[in-house]
């Protein structure tokens, strides 16, 4: 039987740092709003390839790079996980199911442990070219996360115009913004609202 708050905590696992990757994918390339502004990606394809590039780069096992040709998937993917995370952040966990399936029932999955330790459990193999390889990885990790509970790790930011996403792996989930410059912003904009109430009340007592 799984202890109770023990089995869902993200634990530094491949699958969690999949989803790390995954949010970081979501909040470069994923449209929305970040720090206050609306937010659109890049659409420079090498430097989209390069964003995947980087974001998968811990996973040196797993050597097939994006390439810009990938462009369009790459953006497409984010769009979708920054979706999926979104509805984590919500609790509409229902809502994200279908997401998921779509996304990990496009490509042929190959699922496989690792010739080496750590021995973890991969979902695609090099055969496959690195956004659709990626896609399903990603789509399996997030899979487990709906599965096991550990959707509820997974946040959005609370500051004013900004919906960028995180892994809240903090013990008693308290990160409320993607970056201290929204926890910054929140601060500030918090106080206005404050002393704005209070010079209200001065002229109405
Ligand atoms: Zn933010």
């Amino acid at each position: 039987m799984a202890l109770p708050g023990m089995r869902s905590r993200p634990s530094g696992s491949h699958r969690d740092q999949v989803v790390q990757a995954a949010v970081e994918l979501a909040n470069e390339l994923g449209p929305g709003y970040s720090g206050g502004y609306t937010y659109e990606p890049t659409p420079d394809a090498a430097e989209r390839a390069a964003v995947g590039n980087r974001v998968f780069e811990r996973f040196h096992e797993s050597s097939v790079p994006f390439e810009p040709a990938e462009s369009a998937h790459i953006g497409r993917l984010a769009a979708a996980l920054h979706d999926i995370f979104i509805l984590f952040a919500e609790g509409e966990v229902a809502e994200s199911v279908p997401l998921i399936n779509a996304l990990l029932r496009e490509f042929p999955a190959a699922p496989h442990i690792s010739a080496e330790p750590p021995w973890s459990l991969h979902y695609h193999d090099d055969s496959l070219a690195a956004a659709p390889g990626w896609q399903i990885g990603c789509a399996a990790a997030l899979g487990s996360f709906v599965s096991s509970g550990a959707w509820r790790y997974i946040g959005r930011c609370e500051a004013e115009r900004c919906d960028r996403v995180f892994l809240d792996d903090t013990r008693n989930r308290s990160k409320r913004f993607c970056s201290t410059r929204c926890q910054n912003r929140e601060k500030v904009r918090s106080f206005r609202l404050r002393h704005a109430a209070a010079r209200a009340n001065d002229v109405t007592v």
